[in-house]
Formats: structure tokens, C-alpha cells, sequence
């Protein structure tokens, strides 16, 4: 390798920085950020991500220089810690951290006091006069490098952690509870027991040559990025395979010498809700993980000040508090440890957060100037603006099961909101309720990471043990979900499959409901309401001025319109539906089906009638009757949007989807009476109109060209009804849509007919309007033959639901059986109904939108697939330059935030005025294609 393999952070020289995150990972670029800025941070230096990458590519094997670059590390850290490797009077112990771009809490190992053997541990309690805190030390070095270097690890999912077994039976052996309560006698034994479990488990002996313990410990750590945690993590978080891990290796400080010691891990605010406090817990006398572990119930932060001897670091803390947010420019997650008083760094990321206090954060770090607007829209997941819209308990059934006494516990409330619903404790039944559409409350004494895939399953997470900063809450937190943690009184028996909590027992599938806003437990059913916003926005049964919450929400919002440049629309055909879009941010209507509108009340029979008749006459008779219903649909919807631009899709679906099929016998004899026909004439005519692959078959403008008689009662009915509201003084902007169009001649025919009537209407009502006709690209061909198809088209919508099918010749509603399995094997990476496969289907858009601007410069282009809502595809339709995007109404914010987050992240070029010498020189359409970001 050509590149630099290590870089150091300590008191001589810092060679890295925050801004050096994907080649030293997250904590490596911060910990030498840290050390920049002066905070106390233990010396150490970072193996980067390329080496880790390198390590996968030449098949798990390290390039040759690394052993050599190591050595050479160690001898500086040597210098710097001014104590030595495996020297049994004064030995220097180190940890080894992973450590990836964006931090992945818990995936992957990480080892602490390594460089301890039988001498050097000697040699600790010696010099530290110290023996209890040597041998426990040294019990955890064992325990951490037997699990993830050696693979001491329980072979089956109810075993007991092999370590644990043997601390359990020491401590009953002892008469102990906790692992504090150990002398160091007791925890020399346990050494003994732990070094025999390895031998026994693996046939090895432990390594006792502390340079061999750093070579294990090292590739362990590149090893971990490829474990089954971190695979299901990265999938969920979509966090590429190629970017790697980097390793840190650090200085070891501690923690767990006694009374004047502690570890612990704190926000600079309150990451459940946002609130401007300061937000930790700690553990006096303990190491690493165990805070987070939840193996003792932590202190809260606040706490420190009152302690006598380690209350100083309370207030050096609260200084780091403001150093860091002020450094970071954003909210931190940091984890600290107090050696004899003194307090040093260990890590600072920026906090995972609720949506609640993403909102709230943003809104008070902004006005604080403390966070740029820039980095507010950018540390957003928009997808998680979903939990805002989350439901809270409803008022009056929460008051009664309150008065009912059914309140049993109270526990931290660690993630926002109000989960009623079956209380599991297996990943079996959760799951098994869950795809019933049941929701579940997983109740544990405390999780952990292999729980991932079980609190995926759950709606609510409630534990028995833990703190604000246990797995439990981190996780829940990120994930959005209701979370209790740490409720003490609640016993739960996983054997007999209760949870017992103040005289109720309940077994697994019993209801109970926790509130994550205020940590309160209560068994039996609580009904929900609508969140704070949907009650602002889509109720309006709250005023704005009376929800926080709406004002935060609306303060992002706000800002991502400044920054974004891509329209927004939203995928609705009934007024309520396009009226809550607007309250979302919508600008207009990207598609309405008007085939919904078809299902409803007695229409079908109408939509039957047009189907099942023979004759054009017949068909006509049927179709009159339908038009003035479809009318007063676009008048409701024309009111709705007033004035803003509503695109009408022309009938799409095939004929057979609204007649009951040859397998319902009932359905059919209800249209034979209907219809006034027999039940055999039904089913020929449903036989008749059968399709091997209706997908592909007699749909889209296929149906107006056949059948020039829909599309004319369509147009009509739009037209019609633009009229009636302008007479109210209501402005439209209509915009009629083709569906499925491959060639140009399909759009034209259907085009004729659009303008005749429209022409028509205006003569009949005497009302002007102005109105486009457009197309759909959602058939290969159309998108490659998009420059004739956008010389009769006034806009373009890309429907890349059907372009996705019709591209990959995959249909979405048959894919379930393969595409899981392929998604698995990695040849597709993510569900390409769900996210722009952007190589395959990106480029016959890229393509669409290329020749279609060759033709008309200025033509419109949006898109209207389910994928208008997701955030990558929102993402891509910017880069391509679409005008806007259409997604249903709910998912307007979360397209929003998106859209913002795109123009940050891909700017619009600003092409300089280039001087033209030569007047003769091109001057194409470039002008206006740019102008438009
Ligand atoms: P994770 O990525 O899972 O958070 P870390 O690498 O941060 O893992 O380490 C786990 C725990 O070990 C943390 O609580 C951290 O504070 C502690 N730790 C890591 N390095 C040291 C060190 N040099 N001295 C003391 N504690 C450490
Ligand atoms: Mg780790
Ligand atoms: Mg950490």
C-alpha cells in the first residue's frame, strides 16, 4: 500500500482530524479532533479504513507493511504513555477500538486492557498497590479478547454467555451478587477459570506475549466488520460493505481503580426529546461497557455534583459540555472515564436522536448559532420524520387506566410516544404476532446487540434493568420506537414466560402499554390518538401556537424549502387526501387516479355496463352516466388544490380489474343482476377480457385508443368541472396525463382528443382556462424515444413503478419470491420498487429527461412513481434535474427534507459566462437547461 497506514493522536503531534472521518472512521477522526482542540484524551493512533479495505481485497490478509508500521507505532506510544509494553514493573495496557466512518454503536468488538499477562498483571498490582483492580482487569482482558479473538462465544441462542457462566458460578460459590463485591482473590481465580474455559473451548493457550495479543486483537477487529451484526446493521442503515473499519489503538486510563474512578457516557442534550440539559449516566468503580451493558443500574450525571470525591469532574464535564457543541457544532455522544479524579476523553460522535429532538435540536442549536442551517438539513433522516406522526395515548383512556390503578411500573422514558400491545419475549412470538399485524411489546430484562432483530419486530421496547444510555434506549432511539427502560420493579421469568410487576402477572401476549414520553407502564390495553402534528395539520383540532412540537417541525421544514429546488407534489385523488398534503408542503397534484374514483357507490355498475357493451352506443349510454359523477370529483379536487396544478392520469388499468373474476361465483351473479344478464353471459365476457400478463396486456393509453369514447368522457368531465369552479371565482390548472405511451403517435391520438373537447367546453360554457396535456414515461420505449414523444407532450411524469417492472421484466407483485433472495445474494442491493435502481432504470430516465430537454428545453418533468417519497430516489431525480417530485401525503415532509438535503449535497453547477470569440460558436439549449437549478 502507497498511503499512509497509521496516524497518531497525542501530546507530541496529531496527524488526523474531524474532517478525516472515512479514513479513520468516525471516533479515530474525532479522538484526534479531540486532542486538537486540547480536551484530555489518552494518546493513542489510528490503523485506517484503506488498510481494512485492503484486508478484504488480497483475502483477509494484511498488506506487509503493517506488522512493521506497528511496532514503530507502539515504540511512539511507548514514549508518549512513558510506559512500556509487557514490562512487568510499569506495563503499558492499551485498548482496541473499532471504529467505521459513521459509528455503528455496538457491531463490532472492541478489546480493553490489552498487554496483560500473569507477569505484567504482577507487575500492576505492584505499582498501583492495587491487586482487586489488576485481577479485575485483567478477568475482562480475558473475557473480551476469549469472545471476540478467540471465539469463547455461546454456540446456541438460549445458552448462557460462557464467560457469565463461569462468573455466576464463582459468584454463588463466593455468595456475591455483584461483580464489585469480588476481592482480589476471588477475581485471581476467576482468572484461572476464564484462562482454563479458553484452553477447554478452543484446545489454545492464551497468548501471553502482548505484541501477538495486539495482532489478534488488530485483524479481530477488521474480522468484526464482516460479522452478522454489523452485516444486518449496515443493511438497515445502508451503510456500504466497501467503506471498512478503521482500528484505534489507545492508552488505556481507568476507571475501575476504586472510589475515585468512574465511566460513563452523556449527550450535551437530551437526545429523546431535545431538551437543552445535560444528559448522562455513570458508574463509579467500573470499566468500559458497563454502563452500557446495563450489568449495574447507572448514576444520572447530575448525581456526580453531590459525590465528595470525583463532584470536581462534574463540573469539568459541564465545560467539556459547551467546548464540544461549540467545536462539533452539533449535539455529541460522548463516553469519559475519571482515573483518580482526573477525567479523561474517550470518544465523541454526533448523538443519534429522536425525530422529536432532531426537530427541536435543530430549531434551538440554529437560533444558538451554535449549528449551521446547512448542517441542520443535513444531519436529518428524513425517513425518520415518520415517528413524528407516531400516536400518543388518547387522553381520556390514558386518565382511565390511570384511575383504574393499572399503572404497574415506572422505568426512563428513552423513546417518545405510546405503544399499546402484546408483551413478548422472544423473538419467535414477536415475530409470529407481529406478521399478524398484532402490535408487540418487547419486554426484556435488559438487550443487547443480538436482540437487533427481535426489537426491529417490536413496537415498544420496555426493559427491567438499564439505563438512558443502556443498548435498549440507543437502539430504540435510532429505530424510532417507544421506548421504557430500566423499570426495576418489573420481574420478568423467562422460563415460565411472565412478567410480574406489583401483584399482575401477565404471559407472553398479554396487553400492556408504556408511554416513552414519561417512562409509565400500565397492563391491558390503552387506546392511542394522533400525534401533536397530524392533530395541527390534518385535524386541526390544535392551534399551531399550542404545539411545540409543530413549531420545530415547521421551523426545519421551512428551512429545507429555502434550500431545495425541486418542486414537491403529492399522489392523491379525493379532496381530503390532496387538502392534508397541502398542510405537508405539497405544491399541486402529480397524479390523480381517476380509476379510484370508479370503485366508489353505485358507479361500478356504470364502469360495468361501459365494459360489458357491445356496441359503441351502448358504451356511450354507460359512459354519460358516469360523467357527471367524475365531474363533481375534479370539482371537489379542483377546490382543494385552489389554484395550485392538479395532473389527472386518463384511465390506466386493465378492464378485468373491475369485474369480479372467474373464481367468484358470487361476485358475478351480483353483476348478471346488475346488468340484467345471465350469469353464464358474465363469465364469457370475463373469460373474454382474461389476460395471460394484464400487466403488459390491454391498459394505459392502449384502453383511450381502442376505446376513444373514455378518454373523451374523461376530458370532458375535467374540462366541465374546471369550468363550474372558475365560475366560483376558483383558479385551476389542469394538467391531463397519458398513460403507458411508447409511441408518439399513442400521445398524439389521445392529445387530439383532449384539445377537441377542451375546445368544446370552452365554446359550451363560454369560461377560458388554460390546462397541458402530458405524458407518462413508464415503458422503455418511451424513455428512449423521448425527443419525438416530447414534441406532442407539454410535460413529461416519470412513472417508475412501471418503468422499474417493465426495465428489469420483473413484476413488483411476483417478486416476493425471489427478491428477498436476491437482495441476500447481493445482486440487487435494495429493493428497486422501493429506491431508482439508478444504473438500470436511472439511466433510462437520465435518457428520458436528456432527449425530452433536446426537444423542448423547457418541458416539464416530474415523477410520480412510489419512489417520489423515498429519499435516495429523491435524491437521484435532483441530479437528474427533474422539476419535481409526487409522493402520497404523508410522505411530503419526509420528501421535503430530502429534496434539501439533495441541493446541499449536489449543487447546481454554476457555469461561469464563457467569452465567445468566435460569434459562430454553439449556442445550444444549454442556457435554459441550466438555468432551471
Ligand atoms: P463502541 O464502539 O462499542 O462504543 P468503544 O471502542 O467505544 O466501543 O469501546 C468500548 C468501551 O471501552 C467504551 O465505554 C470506552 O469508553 C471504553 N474504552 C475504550 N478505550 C478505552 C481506553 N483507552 N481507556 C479506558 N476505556 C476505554
Ligand atoms: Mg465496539
Ligand atoms: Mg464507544
Amino acid at each position: 500500500m502507497a498511503n499512509k497506514l497509521i496516524y497518531f493522536f497525542g501530546k507530541s503531534k496529531t496527524d488526523g482530524g474531524g474532517d478525516m472521518k472515512a479514513l479513520l472512521g468516525g471516533k479515530g477522526a474525532n479522538l484526534a479532533q479531540m486532542t486538537k482542540i486540547g480536551l484530555p484524551v489518552p494518546s493513542g493512533f489510528t490503523i485506517t479504513t484503506e488498510v481494512c479495505v485492503n484486508y478484504y481485497k488480497n483475502g483477509r490478509k494484511a498488506p506487509a507493511e503493517l506488522a512493521v508500521d506497528m511496532e514503530k507505532a507502539v515504540k511512539w506510544l511507548e514514549k508518549e504513555a512513558g510506559k512500556k509494553f509487557g514490562d512487568v514493573k510499569n506495563p503499558l495496557l492499551v485498548s482496541v477500538r473499532s471504529g467505521a466512518r459513521d459509528s455503528m454503536p455496538g457491531m463490532m468488538d472492541t478489546i480493553l486492557n490489552l498487554g496483560l499477562n500473569d507477569a505484567t498483571c504482577e507487575g500492576l498490582a505492584a505499582a498501583t498497590a492495587n491487586p482487586r483492580f489488576a485481577w479485575d482487569s485483567y478477568r475482562r482482558f480475558l473475557q473480551m479478547y476469549g469472545d471476540v479473538v478467540m471465539g469463547v462465544q455461546k454456540k446456541n441462542e438460549n445458552d448462557h454467555e460462557p464467560f457469565e457462566e463461569v462468573m455466576d458460578a464463582l459468584k454463588k460459590e463466593v455468595g456475591v451478587k455483584d461483580d464489585t463485591e469480588f476481592s482480589a482473590a476471588n477475581l485471581q481465580e476467576l482468572v484461572k477459570r476464564f484462562k482454563k474455559l479458553i484452553k477447554d473451548w478452543t484446545g489454545k493457550a492464551f497468548p501471553t506475549d502482548p505484541v501477538k495479543q495486539l495482532e489478534g486483537a488488530v485483524f479481530a477487529v477488521f474480522s468484526s466488520w464482516m460479522n452478522d451484526r454489523a452485516i444486518l446493521y449496515r443493511q438497515k442503515y445502508r451503510i456500504p460493505d466497501e467503506w471498512g473499519t478503521a482500528v484505534n489503538v489507545q492508552a488505556m486510563v481507568f476507571g475501575n481503580m476504586g472510589d475515585d474512578c468512574a465511566t460513563g457516557v452523556a449527550f450535551t442534550r437530551d437526545p429523546a426529546n431535545g431538551d437543552n440539559v445535560f444528559y448522562g449516566e455513570y458508574l463509579v468503580n467500573a470499566q468500559g461497557e458497563d454502563v452500557v451493558a446495563g450489568v449495574r443500574t447507572p448514576l444520572a450525571i447530575s448525581e456526580m455534583a453531590k459525590d465528595k470525591t470525583i463532584g470536581a469532574a462534574h463540573k469539568e464535564l459541564n465545560d467539556v459540555r459547551k467546548t464540544l457543541e461549540k467545536n462539533f457544532g452539533d449535539v455529541q455522544d460522548f463516553e469519559f472515564t475519571i482515573e483518580k479524579k482526573k477525567l479523561y476523553m474517550l470518544q465523541t460522535r454526533n448523538g443519534k436522536r429522536t425525530a422529536l429532538a432532531y426537530v427541536k435540536i435543530a430549531h434551538d442549536m440554529v437560533k444558538e448559532k451554535l449549528m449551521t442551517p446547512e448542517h441542520a438539513i443535513k444531519s436529518g433522516d428524513p425517513e425518520a420524520l415518520n415517528q413524528l406522526l407516531q400516536p400518543i395515548f388518547d387522553t381520556t383512556a390514558y386518565a382511565a387506566a390511570t384511575k383504574e390503578g393499572r399503572l404497574m411500573a415506572v422505568g426512563l422514558p428513552a423513546g417518545p410516544g405510546a405503544a399499546s400491545g402484546a408483551v413478548v419475549f422472544t423473538a419467535g412470538k414477536a415475530e409470529e404476532l407481529a406478521a399478524k399485524g398484532q402490535s408487540v411489546v418487547l419486554a426484556s430484562l435488559e438487550t443487547s446487540h443480538e436482540d437487533l432483530r427481535l426489537m426491529i419486530a417490536s413496537d415498544g421496547i420496555l426493559t427491567a434493568r438499564g439505563g438512558v444510555s443502556s443498548h435498549a434506549a440507543l437502539v430504540a432511539r435510532q429505530m424510532g420506537k417507544v421506548c421504557v427502560a430500566g423499570a426495576g420493579d418489573v420481574e420478568i421469568d423467562y422460563h415460565k414466560g411472565t412478567l410480574k410487576c406489583k401483584g399482575v402477572t401477565l404471559k407472553e401476549g398479554d396487553f400492556i402499554s408504556i408511554n416513552g414520553t414519561t417512562g409509565e407502564v400500565f397492563h391491558g390495553k390503552i387506546a392511542t390518538a394522533d400525534s401533536e402534528l397530524k392533530q395541527v395539520l390534518v385535524n386541526k383540532t390544535m392551534k399551531p401556537k399550542d404545539s411545540k412540537v409543530f413549531q420545530y417541525y415547521d421551523f426545519l421544514m421551512k428551512l429545507a424549502d429555502k434550500y431545495r429546488t425541486l418542486g414537491m407534489r403529492t399522489n392523491a385523488d379525493q379532496p381530503d387526501q390532496v387538502i392534508n398534503a397541502i398542510a405537508f408542503g405539497a405544491e399541486g397534484i402529480g397524479l390523480c387516479r381517476t380509476e379510484h374514483m370508479f370503485f366508489e357507490g353505485d358507479r361500478i355498475i356504470a364502469v360495468r355496463q361501459m365494459i360489458l357493451a357491445k356496441a359503441e352506443d351502448d358504451r356511450k349510454k354507460a359512459l354519460a352516466t358516469l360523467l357527471p359523477y367524475q365531474q363533481k370529483d375534479f370539482e371537489g379536487i379542483f377546490r382543494a388544490l385552489n389554484g395550485l396544478p392538479g395532473c389527472i392520469r386518463l384511465l390506466d388499468p386493465p378492464l378485468h380489474e373491475f369485474l369480479p373474476q372467474h373464481d367468484n361465483h358470487k361476485g358475478q351473479e351480483e353483476v348478471a343482476k346488475q346488468l340484467k344478464t345471465t350469469v353464464a353471459e358474465v363469465a364469457r365476457l370475463v373469460s373474454e377480457l382474461h389476460e395471460f400478463n394484464p400487466m403488459l396486456g390491454f391498459r394505459g393509453c392502449r384502453l383511450g385508443i381502442l376505446r376513444p369514447e373514455i378518454t373523451e368522457m374523461q376530458a370532458r368531465a375535467i374540462f366541465q368541472a374546471a369550468a363550474v369552479v372558475i365560475k366560483e371565482g376558483i383558479k385551476v390548472k389542469p394538467e391531463v396525463m397519458v398513460p403507458l405511451v411508447g409511441f408518439k403517435k399513442e400521445l398524439d391520438l389521445q392529445v387530439e382528443i383532449v384539445h377537441r373537447v377542451a375546445a368544446e367546453v370552452m365554446k359550451a360554457t363560454g369560461k377560458k382556462f388554460a390546462y397541458t396535456v402530458g405524458t407518462m414515461i413508464e415503458v422503455p420505449r418511451g424513455a428512449l424515444t423521448a425527443d419525438e414523444i416530447a414534441e406532442s407532450a407539454e410535460f413529461f411524469s416519470f412513472g417508475t413503478n412501471d418503468l422499474t417492472q417493465t426495465c428489469l421484466g420483473m413484476s413488483r407483485d411476483d417478486s416476493g419470491s425471489f427478491l428477498p433472495a436476491y437482495q441476500n445474494l447481493e445482486i440487487i442491493k435494495a429493493n428497486p420498487f422501493a429506491s431508482i435502481d439508478r444504473t438500470g432504470v436511472g439511466q433510462l430516465m437520465k435518457i428520458g429527461v436528456d432527449k425530452g430537454r433536446k426537444t423542448k428545453p423547457d418541458l416539464k418533468i416530474g415523477i410520480c412513481g412510489e419512489h417520489g417519497g423515498d429519499p435516495t430516489s429523491v435524491e437521484f431525480c435532483h441530479i437528474i434535474g427533474l422539476d419535481y417530485v409526487s409522493c402520497s401525503p404523508f410522505r411530503v415532509p419526509i420528501a421535503r427534507l430530502a429534496a434539501a438535503q439533495a441541493a446541499l449535497r449536489h449543487p447546481a453547477k454554476v457555469v461561469p459566462p464563457k467569452v465567445i470569440k468566435d460569434s459562430k460558436a454553439k449556442t445550444g439549449s444549454t442556457k435554459s437547461k441550466t438555468s432551471r437549478k
